[in-house]
């Protein structure tokens, strides 16, 4: 059961859900900077500690400015808990971190973000945990994949910067054949545009830095599953590592939340326009946009998703031509950021993905003249002719 209660639609649910007001009834949340909450007895301590009485202990364990923040977070995702950390890579590696031992084997696709390549490449076999990575797009080389010791299964669909889909429901039957938990990363699609627990996905993890708060203001990261799974497997990793959101940016994330379904549709809307002004400029020799017909897994992305993206990936001739390109943008912003206000662009090449060597770039489809575009909230005619100025240019 989610907490979802009053059956509400997404934007209702990110205006009110999981509301917890003070004895002051103050409209807009509350912010607890605290670190912990006193007790009104030694017995009452006791009973917390014990957990048989709720409420706070500590604001490592939980917080109320967090816990609505977690509640509207469920609400929206359709899951029946949640805990939200101080980033998108804390929320990732407490959610593949608390769930493995050493002896165990990891299945992942290969097109990840570059700190979560890291995560599975080089720290788990530090501590005695196997990774074989995949093209997430090939259903067959994840069976291939699975070991007697597979657990974990972890994916990221749209995936970075190549707007790469695997298809959810059918990894997460391979994972449910043998017993193996899968993790999804749903950064790029949003929680309004895919949902993966309804698709079969165990966990679902989100950087918040990106849309949620998707004005550029803090970090910050939520991990959601079911109430056996976050008690039994996280909640003592959670507690005792100690990777726990400011109360402060749970306050600037829940602001984010109120607007998030206003900045998605808008931004998609523009990155339509933006990513067919592309695939008709001759400059531009490609364009991925998961909105558009010619995307080559155009059907999966009907199945699973139900909006087009905020994201373009497309590719000039060169390294110069892309880095003319970006220099030569007026309004779009150079940063690695993205679901910001703000109109970001960035080479990944030589930025995000700097670190996989060039044989790992090219399995990615990464070239030397990809770009990844972020639409933000500005007029989409003046975006275009920002591109179109700029294009002009190199
Ligand atoms: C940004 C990002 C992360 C990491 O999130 P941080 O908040 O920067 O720690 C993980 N996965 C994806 C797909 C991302 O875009």
């Amino acid at each position: 059961m989610s907490n979802n209660t009053h059956n509400w639609k997404p934007a209702t649910t990110l205006v009110h859900a999981g509301a917890l007001r003070s004895n002051f009834g103050e409209v807009s949340e509350a912010i607890h900077l605290t670190q912990g909450f006193v007790y009104d007895t030694a017995e009452q301590a006791e009973a917390r500690f014990k957990g048989e009485e709720p409420g706070f202990i500590y604001s490592r364990y939980a917080n109320p400015t967090n816990d609505v923040f977690e509640k509207r977070m469920c609400a929206l995702e359709g899951a029946e808990d949640a805990r939200a950390t101080a980033s998108g890579m804390a929320a990732i590696a407490a959610a593949l971190l608390c769930d493995v031992r050493a002896g165990d084997h990891v299945v992942a696709a290969r097109a990840l973000f570059g700190s979560c390549r890291w995560i599975i490449e080089t720290l788990m076999p530090r501590y005695g945990i196997e990774a074989t990575l995949v093209d997430g797009r090939d259903l067959q080389a994840w069976e291939q994949a699975v070991r007697p010791n597979t657990k974990l299964f972890f994916l990221e669909s749209p995936t970075n910067p190549t707007l790469e889909v695997v298809d959810i429901a059918a990894v997460a039957r391979i994972a449910n054949g043998i017993g193996a938990r899968l993790v999804v990363d749903n950064v790029f699609a949003t929680p309004l545009q895919q949902k993966p627990l309804e698709l079969g996905a165990h966990v679902v993890v989100y950087s918040a830095t990106k849309h949620i708060d998707g004005q550029g203001r803090c970090l910050g990261g939520v991990i959601l599953s079911d109430k056996t799974w976050i008690e039994e497997k996280l909640q003592d990793y959670f507690r005792h590592t100690g990777p726990s959101l400011s109360p402060f940016n749970a306050w600037t994330l829940l602001k984010g939340l109120e607007t998030l379904p206003l900045r998605v549709k808008q931004q998609t809307e523009s990155a339509g326009k933006i990513a067919d002004f592309l695939a008709d400029h001759p400059k531009v020799s490609k364009v991925i946009y998961p909105g558009r017909k010619d995307h080559p897994q155009a059907d999966i992305i009907a199945r699973q998703m139900t909006g087009g993206s905020t994201l373009i990936c497309f590719e000039l001739k060169d390294k110069t031509a892309a880095f003319g390109l970006a220099n030569a943008l007026d309004i779009v912003l150079i940063s690695n950021n993205l679901g910001d206000a703000k109109s970001l662009i960035t080479h990944p090449a030589t930025t995000t993905h700097k670190n996989l060597k060039p044989e790992a770039r090219a399995e990615l489809g990464i070239g030397e003249g990809t770009l990844r575009f972020s639409t933000g909230l500005e007029d989409s005619d003046d975006l275009i002719a920002d591109f179109d100025q700029a294009l002009s240019r190199i």
